[in-house]
């Protein structure tokens, strides 16, 4: 955006920005994002050589912080590192979590309670390690990371659905409760991206069976997320809290029908 002198003004001019589990995948690429955009950023991961190198990568603007999201005594310290080193806070990406992959009648509590407690408890705790220098500052932006298993069933990830359909609610209520303090809360929910997390999946293009049967037949890669949070985040989405933002290549549609289609998304011609 330009203003009247032909400056170009970033969306997050000088402005601090905390994202958990910055180190890599689509958190490293929300970092890159917003501090292109301006910002100054804290990544906050418990993968130190990782978010340490990238730190140093992207220079003066960008910190890292050792966090576990599980605890306070580390979310304090990345709240105090964050303003001592930029100044108040105005956005939160509430982006760390883990996947866990089995039948939920096979899952142990212990597996089950890492999930919840990282993904879900997680997210709470840096909502509420936050709110105070956002209140201080007059206005804020929390963007949580969810998923579109936060919006329905999928197989053999019972924890990790129940996690994200969590943080869904909790970005409802956290927006309703800090509206009057200028905070909008809002929630993301992609399909699969070509990260870490998606190692498991078949990620080798329009042909893998996860995502070959989609609208959009293809993986996301993690940018087209992170346009999307930048988006949400910042005070263009002003009127916006409280809620989803899907960006799933059509998942949530079902599998898009082999009848009416000419082609398999890859320009090869189906056989009807
Ligand atoms: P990833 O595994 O590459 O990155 C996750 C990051 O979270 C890592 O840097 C990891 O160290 C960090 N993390 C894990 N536990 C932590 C903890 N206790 N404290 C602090 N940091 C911790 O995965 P990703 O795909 O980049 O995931 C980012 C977000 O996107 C997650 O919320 C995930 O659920 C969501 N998501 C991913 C996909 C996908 O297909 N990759 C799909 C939908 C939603």
């Amino acid at each position: 955006m330009d203003n009247s002198n032909g400056k170009v003004i970033k969306r997050f001019d000088k402005r601090t920005v905390i994202i958990t589990g910055g180190a890599r995948g689509l958190g490293a690429s929300m970092v890159r994002g917003f501090v292109t955009e301006g910002a100054n950023v804290v990544i906050a991961d418990v993968l130190e050589r990782e978010g340490l190198a990238l730190a140093d990568e992207l220079g003066d603007k960008v910190i890292f912080s050792l966090l576990d999201v599980t605890s306070e005594k580390d979310w304090t310290a990345t709240i105090a590192a964050a303003e001592n080193t930029f100044g108040s806070i105005s956005v939160l990406v509430n982006n760390a979590a883990i996947v866990h992959f089995e039948p939920i009648a096979e899952t142990e509590p212990v597996a089950w309670r890492k999930v919840i407690d990282i993904n879900l408890t997680g997210t709470y705790l840096g909502i509420r390690a936050v709110v105070p220098s956002m209140r201080k500052a007059g206005s804020g932006s929390i963007v949580n990371i969810s998923a579109a298993a936060g919006m329905t069933g999928m197989w053999g990830a019972g924890a990790y659905v129940a996690s994200k359909w969590g943080g869904r609610g909790l970005t409802k209520t956290a927006a309703l409760e800090l509206g009057q303090d200028n905070i909008r809360v809002n929630s993301i929910h992609p399909g699969a991206v070509r990260t870490h997390m998606a190692s498991g999946l078949d990620t080798s293009g329009i042909a893998a069976p996860e995502v070959k049967d989609l609208a959009i037949p293809r993986i996301a890669e993690p940018d087209e997320i992170t346009r999307l949070a930048l988006f949400v985040a910042s005070d263009e989405a002003s009127f916006s809290t409280g809620s989803e933002f899907v960006a799933d290549g059509g998942y949530l549609l079902g599998p898009a029908p082999v009848f009416g289609r000419t082609t398999a998304g890859n320009g090869k011609a189906i056989k009807q």
